[in-house]
C-alpha cells in the first residue's frame, strides 16, 4: 500500500489543482434524457457533443416502452448466470437477431464491451498464440491480450507495411489473431480492413473487429465495417456494443456457431457472471427494429457528421482523418484542451476533454460526438461558438 499511496497522493494533488482552477469536467451529473440537448444537475442546458448515443435513440418511446414491458413481465434482474437460471426468451431472441444483423451464424451476449473483448480474446487465445493489434485499439483489447498470455504486438496505426512485417514470424506460433477497431474511438477514422483481410488470408490469421463505434454509424444500413466495404470481406469474429448507437448496456460477439457454442460454455465472464437484465435486452431488441426499419436515421447521422467535420475544417481545426461521428479537435496540449473545454462549457456545449493517459501527452484533444438527432441549428450554433474561440 505504501507504493500505491504515493501514486494516490500525486494523483490527488493533480485533481485538486484542476478543481481549484475550475478545469475539472469529469463525473458531471446529467439530469435529463440523453439527447441532442441535455441538462446537468445545475439546471443548465447544453448542446450534447459528448454522447455515444449516435442515433439519438436513448429516449425513443418505443425503446422505453419495450424496457418497461420487460420489467413488468420478468422483473428487474435476470437473477442468474445465462448457463443456469439467467436466460429468458428475450436473451435468445436478441442473440439470434444479432446473428442475422451481422450475417454471422451465431452470437453470444456479454455484460459490456469491455468484458466481451477481455473474455473472448483470453478464452480463444493462449500462450502459444500471437496477436497483432493496431496501436490505437481500445484498452479492453489490450487487456484481453494480456490476460490471454499470448505474445502480442501493436502495429503502427493503419500501417499495412508494419502489419506485414510483424506477421512475418507468425509461423512460429500455433494461431495468429489480428484484432482491430472498425472505427477508432479517439480518432474517428476507419480501419483499413480489406488490406488487413488480404494479409490475414496470406498468413492464415484470424480477424476480429471491435464495432463499438461503427454499428449504426457506417455502412449503408448502419451494419458496420463489412457493409461499409460492401461485404467484400467477412471477418471471423465481430464484437459489438449495445451501449452506443443501440442505447442499452451489454455487448455481443458474433461468429461461427462452433466458436459461439464454445464461448457459451468456456468464456469465464459468461459462465461466472450474471446475465443482462431483461429490460436492457428488450431495449436492444427494440433499437434493432428501429435501425432495420428506419434507415433515414442513419442517413441523418451521416449528413450531420459530414456537415460538422466540414464546418470545423473550414474554421481551420485539425480533425485528423475522422470520417465518422467521432470527431477529434486537436489541441496537442493538456492545459489548452482543458481551457478550450471550459470555454465551450461556459457557452453551453457539453464536450469531452481527452488527455493523457487516454492519448499520448502531445495528442491531447477535445472529442465531439455527433448524433442523428442534432438539428443543423444545433451544429451551426456549435460551429459559431468554435469560430469565436481565441486560444
Ligand atoms: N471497444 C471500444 C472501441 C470502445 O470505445 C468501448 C467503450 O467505449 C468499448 C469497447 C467498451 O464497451 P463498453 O462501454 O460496453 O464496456
Amino acid at each position: 500500500m505504501k507504493l500505491i499511496k504515493n501514486e494516490i497522493n500525486d494523483f490527488n494533488l493533480r485533481l485538486k489543482n484542476a478543481i481549484d482552477n475550475d478545469l475539472y469536467f469529469y463525473l458531471q451529473e446529467i439530469a435529463s434524457e440523453i439527447g441532442p440537448k441535455i441538462k446537468t444537475s445545475s439546471g443548465k442546458e447544453y448542446i450534447m457533443l459528448g454522447s455515444y448515443s449516435y442515433l439519438g435513440l436513448s429516449a425513443h418511446p418505443k425503446i422505453k416502452e419495450a424496457a418497461k414491458k420487460a420489467i413488468d413481465k420478468y422483473g428487474s434482474g435476470a437473477g442468474g448466470v445465462r448457463l443456469l437460471a439467467g436466460t429468458t426468451p428475450l436473451h435468445n431472441e436478441l442473440e439470434s437477431r444479432i446473428a442475422d444483423f451481422t450475417k454471422k451464424e451465431s452470437a453470444i451476449l456479454f455484460s459490456s464491451g469491455y468484458v466481451a473483448n477481455l473474455s473472448t480474446i483470453s478464452t480463444l487465445f493462449g500462450k502459444n498464440d500471437y496477436i497483432l493489434i493496431d496501436q490505437l485499439d481500445h484498452a479492453s483489447i489490450i487487456d484481453g491480450c494480456k490476460l490471454s498470455g499470448a505474445k502480442f504486438r501493436p502495429f503502427r496505426h493503419n500501417d499495412m507495411n508494419d502489419l506485414r512485417l510483424k506477421l512475418s514470424n507468425a509461423d512460429s506460433f500455433e494461431n495468429t489473431l489480428i484484432c482491430v477497431d472498425s472505427v477508432y474511438s479517439m480518432d474517428g477514422d476507419v480501419s483499413e480492413l480489406p488490406a488487413i483481410y488480404d494479409l490475414a488470408e496470406q498468413y492464415g490469421a484470424t480477424v476480429m473487429v471491435d464495432e463499438a463505434h461503427s454499428l449504426g454509424v457506417i455502412g449503408k444500413n448502419g451494419r458496420g465495417i463489412e457493409e461499409h466495404f460492401s461485404y467484400k470481406i467477412s471477418v471471423d469474429i465481430i464484437m459489438g456494443t449495445l451501449s452506443k448507437a443501440i442505447p442499452s448496456i451489454g455487448a455481443f460477439i458474433a461468429s461461427d456457431k462452433a466458436t459461439i457454442d464454445y464461448l457459451k460454455h468456456n468464456a469465464r465472464a459468461f459462465v461466472f457472471s450474471a446475465s443482462l437484465p431483461p429490460s436492457a435486452v428488450a431495449a436492444a431488441l427494440a433499437a434493432l427494429d428501429i435501425i432495420e426499419n428506419e434507415p433515414w436515421i442513419i442517413q441523418n447521422l451521416k449528413d450531420n457528421y459530414r456537415f460538422f467535420i466540414g464546418g470545423l475544417k473550414s474554421l481551420g481545426y485539425d480533425t485528423l482523418e475522422s470520417q465518422t461521428a467521432i470527431i477529434p479537435i486537436m489541441t496537442k496540449d493538456e492545459e489548452a484542451t482543458l481551457k478550450f473545454c471550459k470555454y465551450l462549457f461556459d457557452r453551453g456545449i457539453f464536450i469531452s476533454p481527452i488527455v493523457f493517459p487516454a492519448v499520448p501527452r502531445n495528442q491531447s484533444r477535445l472529442r465531439a460526438h455527433v448524433m442523428a438527432t442534432h438539428t443543423k441549428e444545433d451544429l451551426s450554433r456549435c460551429l459559431e461558438i468554435f469560430s469565436e474561440f481565441k486560444p
